[in-house]
C-alpha cells in the first residue's frame, strides 16, 4: 500500500520529520517531484540534517529510497549530499534513481539566475536552483533524461539541440556568455559514472514492491499552495506538489494510494517573497518573536537560510490545501512553539471587498483578502517533547479540536518537538470526508 506525506500549505510544514518517523515502518520512500530547491530537516540519533534531494528514508538501512521520474535531479547536489552523509560515518543509503528522471543542468541554474536579475524588483523570489527552466524544458521536450547519459551520441545531439536555443537567450536577452557544449558533455560523462550504480527501473521496482505487499511512502516537497495548477499561481513552484501527482512522478497506480497524510504547522510559515499573498501574516516584533521561537532553530529556510515569513494558523488556506491533496488525515506539527502565548489567533475567514468567505479564492482575489480571526486561549506552558496526547493541557487540546473542526480532516498526529520521538497520537471522532 502507498501512503503519501504532503504539505497542506506553503512548504516547510515538517514533512521531513513525519516521513523520517514513518519510514521506520516502511520499505520504500519515494521523492516524486521538485528538486533540491527546498529542504527537509531531520533530527535523529546521527544528528541534524537538511536533506534537499535524498528521500527522507535515507537514514534507515532497511529502506529503499527512490528518486522518481518526476524529480528535477541536480547530479552535483546529489553527489554532495551523499558524501556529506557518508562522510559522517552514516551508512550509504539504499538508493535507486529513475532512468526516466531528468537532469537539472548548470544552464538551468544560469537561466534562473539571469531571469531573476532581469526581473529585478518583480522577481518571483526563486531559489535560483534552476527549477522553473528545468520544468519548462521538460514540457518543451528538450530535457535530458538520466538514461540518455548511457547513449553518448544521443546525449551529444540532445545537449547541442538544447544549447542552440539556450545560447541565443543567454547572449541576446541576458547579454551573458554562451555555454560550451563540449565542456558540458565532459561533465555529464563524469556524472554518468558516479550515478551508474544507482540508476534503474524504478517504476518496475515499485510495481513489484506493491505486488509483494511492501509499504511505500511518497514524500512531497513544498505544499498545496505551491502547486502550479491549484496553488497561488504564479507564485508557485513549477512541479505538482499534490499527492495525486505521485501517480505520475513515482509511477504508482492511483488506486494504490490508500492514505494521504497532510502535514500542517500549528501556525503558518512561508519562505516565499514578500510579494506573495500571505493573509494571516504576523509582522513586527510579534512576528520576529514567533520566527525566533518557530521550528527547531527559528523559522529560516533549510536550503536558503532566508528568514521565513510567519503568521497565525490559516484555516481557510489549510482546509483548501487538505482538500486538494485528498487528505485522509492530518499531522499537526510545532504545537510546542505556541506555548508562550496568552491568546492564539486563528484565521477563520477572508474579508474580500467587505464580504467574508471561508472559501479559498484564486490569486487576484486572494491578493485583496484580509484575515478574520477567532481567538483561542493559550496554554502558557512548555509541552515540548510530550508523547501522550491526553497529558497535553486542555487549552492545547481545545486548540487542536478547533483546527480539526475548521479543516474537516481528522488530526491523528500532533508533533511536540522536532525530534523523531517528540510526537503524540490523537484519537479523532471525525471521519474523513473524502
Ligand atoms: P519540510 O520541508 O516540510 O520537511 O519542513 P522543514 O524541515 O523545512 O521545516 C520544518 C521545521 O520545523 C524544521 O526546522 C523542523 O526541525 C521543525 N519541526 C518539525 N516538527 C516540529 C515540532 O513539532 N516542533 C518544533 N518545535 N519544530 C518542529
Amino acid at each position: 500500500m502507498v501512503t503519501a506525506i504532503v504539505g497542506a500549505n506553503w512548504g516547510d510544514e515538517g514533512k521531513g520529520k513525519i516521513t523520517d518517523m514513518l519510514a521506520e515502518q516502511s520499505d520504500v520512500v519515494i521523492r516524486f517531484q521538485g528538486g533540491a530547491n527546498a529542504g527537509h530537516t531531520i533530527i535523529n540519533d546521527y544528528g541534524r540534517f537538511a536533506l534537499h534531494i535524498l528521500p527522507s528514508g535515507s537514514f534507515y538501512p532497511h529502506v529503499t529510497n527512490i528518486i522518481g521520474n518526476g524529480v528535477a535531479l541536480d547530479g552535483k547536489k546529489l553527489v554532495k549530499e551523499l558524501s556529506a552523509i557518508t562522510g559522517q560515518g552514516i551508512p550509504a543509503p539504499r538508493l535507486i534513481i529513475s532512468q526516466r528522471a531528468q537532469l537539472l543542468l548548470p544552464y538551468h541554474v544560469l537561466q534562473d539566475t539571469y531571469e531573476e536579475e532581469r526581473l529585478g524588483g518583480k522577481a518571483y523570489g526563486s531559489t535560483k536552483s534552476g527549477i522553473a527552466p528545468f520544468y519548462s524544458d521538460k514540457y518543451a521536450k528538450t530535457g535530458i533524461q538520466v538514461c540518455d547519459l548511457y547513449h553518448e551520441e544521443r546525449l551529444r545531439e540532445r545537449v547541442k539541440a538544447a544549447l542552440a536555443v539556450k545560447n541565443v537567450l543567454f547572449q541576446h536577452l541576458y547579454h551573458k556568455p554562451p555555454v560550451d557544449a563540449e565542456a558540458l558533455l565532459q561533465e555529464l560523462l563524469e556524472l554518468r559514472e558516479i550515478l551508474r550504480p544507482y540508476v534503474g527501473d524504478t517504476v518496475g521496482f515499485v510495481h513489484k514492491a506493491l505486488r509483494d505487499g511492501k509499504r511505500i511512502l511518497l514524500e512531497g516537497q513544498l505544499g498545496s499552495m505551491k502547486d502550479p495548477d491549484l496553488g497561488i499561481y504564479p507564485m508557485t513552484t513549477s512541479s505538482h506538489t499534490l499527492a495525486g501527482f505521485g501517480c505520475v512522478g513515482a509511477g504508482v497506480p492511483p488506486t494504490s494510494i490508500e492514505k494521504v497524510i497532510c502535514v500542517t504547522k500549528a501556525y503558518s510559515s512561508s519562505v516565499g517573497s514578500h510579494t506573495e499573498p500571505f493573509v494571516s501574516e504576523l509582522t513586527g516584533e510579534a512576528g520576529d518573536e514567533l520566527r525566533r521561537r518557530g521550528g527547531d532553530q527559528g523559522e529560516f529556510g533549510a536550503t536558503t537560510g532566508r528568514p521565513r515569513r510567519v503568521g497565525w494558523f490559516d484555516a481557510v488556506a489549510t482546509r483548501y490545501g487538505c482538500m486538494v491533496q485528498g487528505a485522509t488525515e492530518v499531522a499537526l506539527t510545532c504545537l510546542d512553539v505556541l506555548g508562550y502565548l496568552d491568546e492564539i489567533p486563528v484565521c477563520v475567514g477572508y474579508d474580500i471587498d467587505g464580504l467574508v468567505t471561508d472559501v479559498f479564492p484564486p490569486t487576484p482575489e486572494l491578493m485583496k483578502a484580509k484575515p478574520v480571526f477567532a481567538r483561542l486561549p493559550g496554554w502558557k506552558c512548555d509541552i515540548r517533547g510530550c508523547r501522550d496526547y491526553a497529558a497535553l493541557p486542555q487549552e492545547a487540546r481545545d486548540y487542536v479540536d478547533f483546527i480539526e473542526a475548521r479543516i474537516g480532516v481528522p488530526v491523528r498526529l500532533v508533533s511536540t518537538g522536532p525530534r523523531r520521538e517528540e510526537i503524540t497520537q490523537r484519537e479523532s471522532g471525525l471521519s474523513c470526508s473524502c
